[in-house]
């Protein structure tokens, strides 16, 4: 992107408010901004959030601010600055961080002096509060106190046997316990906030902190609070940086509910957007390209320590778009690893809706009924998940072969149902290519003509924004362009755009003749914009394609491009008869492949009806020559 990186001198000098101009400094000095400035890495702070790869002067990645396929999101290494093509945000770390982390400049500034070593003059320390009351970093420091109490209770605490029993049942080792600082609190009612108190923590904060319950009496004359967790094995969950936000808790006792409990979201922690373990799993996912998206958090734990590091869970709670989200910018594929069990491919499927159109390589590893990544490689070793690896399918495939393995063979009925599911499915890929051959597979699989499955496929307006808090505006999807060949389907679509075709001609047009999915998708749009004499409505048209950026360039190309021809009803007719030529041919040859499966098959009265089909289309076919 040469251009780009010639736009961006520009911009970045001329049109980026630096955040020393906005007049929140406060009062700190110059000289300690000016020693930060000189020691962040503004490369190394935004790949924490934003996998970068080297471009030129700068480096590149999807933008965190806007939703993109593809990067425009530019970082500057000699400038400190970045900048976003797509949705034009900019400046350099601190507004990077004000904008990513939602902090005003004193925290930035707090968090970068962290970074970087260079100490605050006193009472810059402490200030900003987040919605709950307490600052940032008095609510990370509650947190890691609470994470080093509960770690400490898992080592030596005596009542902890039945939490390190259980580990030791899971097969976690002790050098996980340390790396995942994981954690243990005992039954009762207040022993974190008994501790939390001795350690000057206030029993208000624990209350805003959601480490401690308030409870009022029914009366409303008293009020008390207890902990919030009891009696399991404490999981901390940190955000991209590695510091606590909250944390997940596995009951210890069998039967007893909920079986995992999550710290109640705050302005600093939301379940939605948390990945287990991403902290750990950042810098192996962005330099091998992928993700590991397993179901919880012992999986996350049991892959790390077989040396699989890039691996995280939701926490507990559906994927969703803004998970979707942040794995995209760090790695372009994941592969799902999930039981074989029902359960574990409803799961599999339900993130269908999120990953298709995501711009994300996405594989499903199915492990037999009944394992999880550490009963699985306690048995088969890495080598055995690396070979099960190797064999995932692509989230399409398998949740079409999951359809097509459940089909009645001998009822049509059924099969016609299970492809109506499974063009459902490919109703929502952007991507023409893709669904062209998965409706050659399912053709014949099931047993149905292409054609037909292709008249069935639906031509109203596919749901562009299938995510529906995806922010900002959409970039384009796959980069659709002019096919090589079929000229008579291209010429009678440019002239379609065009508006040089008559009614008549425009009728005359039938979409299944069309083989390329880019002139089929056009011709019923237009469809849609005909009246009943068969007069096109061309701006209508042109205004539904503007809106839609993934054929804008390509319908703008089609529409505008210079075209000649002298006799235009002569090579519209002519352009008609290959189409129909072609597709009678294509017609006459899947009548003659299914015969040969009837007839393999024995199935006589199959074989009758096909050879009369395929008599008809002969006829047909002379006629046509012959007219000419
Ligand atoms: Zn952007």
């Amino acid at each position: 992107m040469f251009e780009g990186n010639l736009v961006l001198g520009v911009s970045l000098t001329q049109s980026v408010v630096r955040s020393e101009m906005t007049g929140e400094k406060r009062g700190v000095p110059p000289e300690i901004l000016q020693q930060i400035r000189d020691r962040i890495d503004i490369i190394d702070l935004i790949s924490t959030y934003v996998s970068l790869s080297k471009a030129g002067q700068n480096f590149k990645g999807l933008c965190p601010f806007h939703s993109e396929k593809t990067p425009s999101f530019s970082v500057n290494p000699v400038r400190q600055m970045f900048y976003c093509f797509g949705c034009s945000v900019g400046g350099d770390a601190f507004t990077f961080l004000m904008k990513q982390e939602g902090m005003d400049f004193m925290e930035a500034l707090r968090e970068l002096s962290q970074r970087t070593g260079v100490a605050l003059p006193e009472g810059r320390e402490s200030a900003g509060k987040t919605a709950s009351g307490l600052s940032r970093e008095r609510y990370f420091h509650l947190y890691q106190l609470a994470a080093s109490w509960y770690h400490r209770n898992l080592q030596d605490n005596p009542e902890g046997q039945i939490a390190r029993d259980y580990l030791d049942q899971r097969g976690i080792t002790r050098e996980s316990w340390n790396a995942f600082k994981l954690g243990f609190v005992p039954e009762g009612w207040n022993g974190l906030s008994k501790w939390l108190e001795q350690q000057s923590v206030k029993p208000e904060e624990l209350i805003q902190a959601g480490l401690v319950v308030r409870k009022e009496s029914e009366d409303g004359t008293r009020i008390s609070t207890y902990d919030r967790f009891r009696d399991r094995v404490m999981f901390p969950i940190t955000d991209p940086r590695g510091q606590v936000v909250g944390f997940g808790g596995r009951i210890l006792k069998d039967g007893a509910s909920p079986k995992y409990l999550n710290s109640p979201e705050t302005d600093l922690f939301f379940k939605g957007r948390s990945l287990y373990g991403m902290d750990k799993a950042r810098q192996s996912a962005t330099a091998s390209g992928r993700f590991y998206l397993v179901e919880g958090y012992f999986d996350v734990i049991a892959l790390h320590q077989n040396g699989i590091e890039n691996a995280v869970a939701p926490l507990g709670t559906a994927l969703t778009s803004d998970h979707v989200q942040i794995l995209r910018r760090l790695a372009p594929s994941v592969m799902l690893v999930f039981d074989g069990d029902a359960a574990g491919i409803g799961a599999a499927l339900r993130t269908l809706d999120l990953f298709m159109n995501s711009g994300i390589e996405v594989r499903v590893l199915l492990l037999p009924s009944g394992e999880d990544p550490d009963t699985f490689i306690r048995k088969n070793g890495v080598a055995g998940f690396r070979e099960l690896e190797r064999k995932a399918a692509t989230l399409l495939d398998f949740a079409i072969m999951s359809v097509l393995s459940k089909a009645k063979k001998d009822s049509i009925q059924d099969r016609v149902k299970r492809a109506d599911e499974i063009l459902a499915i490919l109703h929502k890929t952007k991507n023409p290519i893709e669904k062209e051959e998965y409706l050659k597979v399912v053709s014949e699989r099931l047993g149905i003509r292409q054609d037909l499955l292709n008249k069935r496929l639906p031509t109203l307006p596919r749901q562009v924004n299938a995510d529906p808090s995806a922010k900002g505006k959409e970039q384009p999807g796959p980069n659709l362009s002019i096919p090589q060949g079929k000229p008579e389907e291209r010429d009678l679509i440019v002239l379609l755009l065009q508006g040089r075709l008559e009614p008549d001609q425009i009728r005359q047009l039938d979409e299944g003749a069309f083989t390329v999915p880019l002139y089929r998708h056009i011709l019923g749009k237009a469809f849609q914009h005909a009246d009943e004499e068969g007069h096109l409505n061309l701006n209508a048209l042109h205004a539904e394609f503007s809106e839609d950026p993934a054929y804008e360039p390509v319908i703008s190309r089609l529409s505008v491009g210079e075209y000649n021809c002298d006799e235009v009803s002569i090579h519209v007719a002519g352009c008609l008869r290959v189409l129909k030529e072609k597709q009678i041919q294509r017609l006459m040859d899947e009548v003659i492949s299914q015969l040969k499966v009837a007839q393999r098959e024995g199935r006589q009265d199959l074989v009758d009806a096909l050879v009369a089909e395929s008599n008809v289309l002969r006829q047909k076919k002379a006629f046509l020559t012959a007219s000419t």
